[in-house]
């Protein structure tokens, strides 16, 4: 997230501006409350102002789910591990504590977050809050990890909330769009620290789709990418290293060079050379695309666990993506096929697949049933409307969820029919906020 800076010169309002430059907002206030009395206060000062509020994560969502015209709250000064049970694995953080600072604070405990998805740069209540999410079909997203939470509700009052304390705030909250209150820490059931053995080697894609089932179940993180104009998809398999035994022989963790030289070189300054120079010639993306699929190659290593999931990403993008029912995956990829060479403008990002378990959480895109995430990107300044218009309308044939964080299009009366518990989130926020003064123009959209 940027923040435009104000000087006495020249007393410019501070401009809230996403990561990936899709969303802009002008708050009327900014407020960095450093205490949960700060937060509450700041609440109630914005109830007496009659001002919205919006708690700010680290601006990597693509839509525009934490603008606020109202008051801005930004908790980057309200971090750090606040309790730690290593026999039990529970601890409870500050929320805005960032997932980068969290995994090496845990990894100095012992302990470790089950999954996590690609990056750790969101905060930690900012990730919970649009249904963050890793891959492992076993496994659910970053808010099933979630033991209770602490929030303060609009007329400032602090309430906690867990499975058998106010089970409906938690049902909602877990997953709850920045709409029910301001988390203020999160108590996290976390893992003893694990190793990850790390496969990942290009595989034709007919081949990855006839065996998605068995890859799925057979990994406890498999997730592919596919080069929309290229013939293969990228696999990755990774896997726990049982503590007892199998590390001996497995490769080693990558050498701090080859790190730099394919994550930084190869997977962001020379993928973003190829990004810009699609960007200046359009017509060339397809070929462009096929030679990125083409020089895809083969790599395994070991490494603690979230050195394997978080990956750095510097080329900037739009996305969206969708969690659809895991049998659906085929057919969904089959119309996307279809769909790419027909398309006005060529697409340079590769489509990202990946898995995950069933949860109970209302508003969790996996709620009720085994998901696999289907996610696509453009670089940033090419068009993408027309290929984001054609993926919505593919996965809404098979009741496609939008993650809540990525670009879609869907409002109210679209999502209803998508989330059995969607009345009871409303009614739920109706109780918890009667003024919806935790509202946005996106919650507007999406919840009426
Ligand atoms: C490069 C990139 C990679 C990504 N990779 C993944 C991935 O692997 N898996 C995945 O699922 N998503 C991924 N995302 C999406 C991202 O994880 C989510 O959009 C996440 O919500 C961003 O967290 P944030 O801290 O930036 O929150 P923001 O985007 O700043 O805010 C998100 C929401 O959280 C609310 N919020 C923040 N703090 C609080 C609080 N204390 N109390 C209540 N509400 C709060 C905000 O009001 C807002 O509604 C990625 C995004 C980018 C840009």
């Amino acid at each position: 997230m940027k923040r435009a800076t104000s000087t006495a010169s020249s007393p410019a309002p501070r401009v809230w501006r996403n990561w990936a430059g899709t969303a802009t907002a002008t708050p009327a206030r900014w407020c960095r409350p450093r205490s949960e009395a700060e937060i509450s206060a700041a609440v109630k000062d914005a109830a007496s102002a009659g001002l919205p509020v919006r708690a700010l994560g680290s601006g990597h969502s693509f839509t525009a789910i934490a603008a606020t015209a109202g008051v801005a709250l930004d908790l980057s000064g309200w971090t750090g591990i606040t309790a730690a049970d290593t026999r039990t694995g529970l601890v409870t953080a500050r929320s805005g504590t960032t997932l980068r600072a969290l995994n090496a604070e845990l990894g100095g405990l012992g302990l470790a977050m089950a999954n996590l998805g690609d990056i750790d740069v969101q905060t930690l209540a900012g990730a919970l809050s649009t249904g963050t999410h890793g891959t492992g079909a076993r496994l659910g997203g970053l808010a099933t990890q979630i033991e209770s939470l602490e929030l303060v509700l609009a007329d400032g009052s602090v309430v906690t909330c867990s499975a058998s304390s106010r089970p409906e705030l938690f049902a909602a909250a877990r997953v709850g769009l920045g709409a029910l209150g301001v988390i203020t820490a999160v108590t996290l059931r976390c893992v003893p620290s694990f190793t990850l053995l790390a496969d990942e080697r290009p595989m034709p894609v007919e081949e990855v789709l006839e065996q998605f089932d068995t890859l799925a179940a057979g990994h406890d993180h498999f997730e592919f990418y596919w080069f929309p104009y290229g013939r293969k998809a990228l696999v990755k398999r990774n896997n726990r290293l049982s503590p007892a035994g199998g590390a001996a022989a497995a490769p080693p963790a990558l050498p701090r060079w080859r790190r730099f030289w394919e994550f930084e070189v190869m997977e962001n300054a020379a993928f973003g050379t190829l990004c810009r120079i699609g960007r200046a010639r359009p017509r060339l993306i397809p070929a462009l695309n096929r030679f990125s699929s083409a020089a895809l190659s083969a790599r395994t290593y070991t490494d603690v666990s979230h050195r394997v999931f978080v990956t750095p990403r510097r080329v900037r993008f739009a996305e969206s993506e969708y969690a659809v029912p895991r049998e659906s995956l085929g057919h969904v990829i089959a119309e996307l096929r279809r769909a790419v060479p027909l398309l006005p403008d060529p697409v340079m990002f590769p489509v990202e697949v990946r898995v995950a378990a069933a949860d109970d959480i209302w508003l969790s895109t996996a709620y009720g049933r085994e998901s696999a995430y289907v996610a696509i990107h453009q670089y940033a300044g090419l068009p993408y409307q027309d290929w984001f218009d054609r993926f919505e309308s593919i996965v809404a044939e098979v009741a496609g969820r939008p993650h809540w964080g990525k670009l879609h299009s869907l409002d109210a009366e679209r999502l209803r029919p998508l989330y059995p518990r969607y009345d009871e989130f409303r009614r739920v926020r109706a109780e918890v906020d009667p003024e919806a003064r935790f509202g946005n123009s996106y919650l507007t959209r999406v919840l009426g």
